[in-house]
C-alpha cells in the first residue's frame, strides 16, 4: 500500500467522514468484525431487526397497517421469520402507484430523506427515499464487501461505469474523488475504441488497485486490452456488477487481469445485496442490511432452484420496502462458504431478470442467460446476441456478426430455435453493428414480452 493510501485510510477518510458527520467508517470496523459470527447469533439478530421495522412500519405507514390487517398478519406476535410469507410481496407497480404515502410519518418531514431513482427495465422510473442513517450503514456493509475483492479503502480505482457520479457534485465532488475516492472513469455510455485506449493509457501511468464496473463493460475493456495492451495491468481486484457475469466474460477478464473476479448483486432502491468473498464459491448475502426470501409461485424455492428475489430492506426506516420483488431471479447455494461466514448465506448465482426468462409454447421456462450462451457457444461466427421474445411464437436475434458466420450459421440458428422454443416457432435476424447499452449504460441479451411465473406477480398487480 503506498503513502497516499495509507493516508486516505488512517487520516484523510476519517477526516473526511467526520466533516460530514457521517458514521460510516465506524459501521465498516464493526461490520468487519462482526462478519464472521455464527448462524444463529445473525438470524437471531435478523428477527429483532425484522420486528423493530415491522412495528414501525405497522404503526407509522397506513399502507402496511391495512396489509398486515388484511393478511392476518400482527408484528407484534413476530417470532420466526416464516411468518413473514403471509405478507404479499410488494411490486415496483405498487411502489409507483403508492408513492409518497409509503413514507413512514415519521420520517415525512425530514430534509435529508434521500431520493433514489431507477429507470427500471421498462423505462418508468421508480422513485425511492432513504433516511440518512441507513444510508452510512449501507455505505459501511459495501465497503466491507468492496475489500473482499483484494482492494484496501484509500487504494485507487478504475471504474467502469455510466455517468461518473462525482461529476454532478461539481468542485467538491472532483476535490474529493482526488483525495479520496481516487477514481479514474470510462463512461461506458461512451464506450469506443478511442476512449479505452485513453482509459487504458491513464490506468498504466496511475495503475488501479481496483477495477470496478458492469460486468459487460468490464468483459469488453478486458477484451480491448486483450487486443491491443495485453498484461498492462493488474489489480489487485476486479468487482462486476450491475448485470449478470457469464461464465465466459469471468474468464476472459481473469486471464486478461491474472485477477479473480469479485462478483456482487444490488439494486439502487437497497443497495448491496449479495457479494462474493474471496473463496468465490459463490454471493453472501449482506445479511446486516437485508432479509432475502426466494419464492416461485408464492412458496421459497429449495438450494438449486431458481426463485425471484425477495427483499426486506432492514435498515431504512424513511420509506419501509417490506418483500420487495426486484425483479431478479437467484438460486441458493444450499451449502456454507468454506470461508466461515456462515452467518451469510451463500447465493449459487444470480440467474438473471424475472423478464429475461424466455416462457415456450410447451410451458417450460428457459433462462435467458443460458440461453444466449448456448446460441453464442453453437451458432459459429458470433460476435455478439441478443434475443427477444416478442410473442410465445416470434422472437427476433438481434446478432453482431464476426468473420466466421456464414450459411452455415444461419442452418445452425434454424436447427436450435426449433430444438428450444419448438418447430412452429418463427423467428427474424436483424444484423447489426454493436447491440447498444440501455439508458442505465448496462446490457441486456434477453428480453422477453410474455410474462412468466416469476414476473406473474407483478403482472397482476398492473392488470
Ligand atoms: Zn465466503
Amino acid at each position: 500500500m503506498n503513502l497516499h493510501a495509507v493516508a486516505i485510510r488512517n487520516l484523510i477518510g476519517p477526516l473526511w467522514a467526520a466533516h460530514e458527520r457521517s458514521p460510516y467508517l465506524r459501521h465498516y470496523s464493526r461490520l468487519k468484525q462482526t462478519q464472521f459470527e455464527g448462524k444463529d447469533r445473525v438470524e437471531a439478530d435478523q428477527l429483532q431487526k425484522l420486528k423493530r421495522l415491522l412495528i414501525h412500519a405497522n404503526e407509522t405507514v397506513p399502507f402496511y397497517r391495512k396489509r398486515f390487517a388484511d393478511a392476518g398478519f400482527d408484528p407484534a406476535n413476530f417470532q420466526s421469520r416464516a411468518q413473514l410469507e403471509v405478507v404479499p410481496v410488494l411490486t415496483k407497480s405498487e411502489i409507483r402507484t403508492v408513492g409518497r404515502a409509503l413514507i413512514s410519518e415519521a420520517y415525512r418531514d425530514r430534509p435529508d430523506l434521500r431520493r433514489k431513482t431507477t429507470s427500471g427495465s421498462t423505462g418508468v422510473s421508480l422513485e425511492v427515499w432513504v433516511d440518512e442513517e441507513a444510508m452510512q450503514f449501507k455505505r459501511g456493509c459495501t465497503l466491507r464487501c468492496d475489500e473482499w475483492s483484494g482492494w484496501r479503502f484509500g487504494e485507487p480505482v478504475a471504474m467502469v461505469w455510466g455517468n461518473p457520479d462525482y461529476l454532478k457534485h461539481g468542485w467538491r465532488g472532483r476535490l474529493r474523488n482526488g483525495l479520496l475516492e481516487r477514481a479514474c472513469y470510462l463512461d461506458t455510455l461512451k464506450m469506443d475504441e478511442a476512449t479505452m485506449a485513453r482509459f487504458a493509457d491513464d490506468l498504466v501511468r496511475r495503475p488501479p488497485s481496483l477495477i470496478f464496473g458492469h460486468a459487460h463493460s468490464v468483459y469488453l475493456f478486458a477484451a480491448f486490452m486483450r487486443q491491443h495492451r495485453t498484461g498492462s495491468i493488474r489489480p489487485r481486484g476486479i468487482i462486476t456488477t450491475a448485470m449478470v457475469l457469464h461464465d465466459w466474460q469471468r474468464q476472459v477478464i481473469e486471464a486478461e487481469f491474472s485477477c479473480k473476479v469479485t462478483n456482487r448483486y444490488g439494486c439502487e432502491e437497497v443497495s448491496l445485496i449479495a457479494c462474493e468473498c474471496e473463496k468465490h464459491e459463490g454471493l453472501h448475502v449482506n445479511t446486516d442490511g437485508q432479509y432475502v426470501e426466494l419464492i416461485r409461485d408464492g412458496r421459497p424455492v429449495g438450494p438449486g432452484e431458481p426463485g425471484s428475489i425477495i427483499v426486506t430492506d432492514l435498515v431504512n426506516h424513511a420509506m419501509p420496502l417490506i418483500r420487495y420483488q426486484v425483479g431478479d431471479v437467484a438460486s441458493w447455494a444450499g451449502r456454507p462458504c468454506s470461508c466461515g461466514r456462515t452467518g451469510m448465506p451463500l447465493l449459487a448465482r444470480i440467474e438473471g431478470r424475472e423478464a429475461d426468462y424466455v416462457t415456450t409454447r410447451r410451458g417450460e421456462l428457459i433462462s435467458g442467460i443460458s440461453l444466449t450462451e448456448n446460441f453464442a457457444m453453437l451458432v459459429p461466427g458470433i460476435e455478439q446476441l441478443q434475443i427477444i421474445q416478442e410473442s410465445l411464437e416470434r422472437f427476433t436475434f438481434r446478432i453482431v456478426r464476426g468473420p466466421d458466420y456464414g450459411p452455415s450459421s444461419d442452418a445452425r440458428i434454424q436447427e436450435l430455435a426449433a430444438e428450444r422454443f419448438g418447430d412452429d416457432v418463427a423467428y427474424d435476424c436483424e444484423f447489426v453493428e454493436r447491440i447498444p447499452p440501455e439508458l442505465s449504460g448496462k446490457y441486456r441479451f434477453c428480453i422477453s414480452k410474455v410474462p412468466n411465473a416469476f414476473s406473474m406477480s407483478a403482472l397482476t398487480e398492473i392488470s
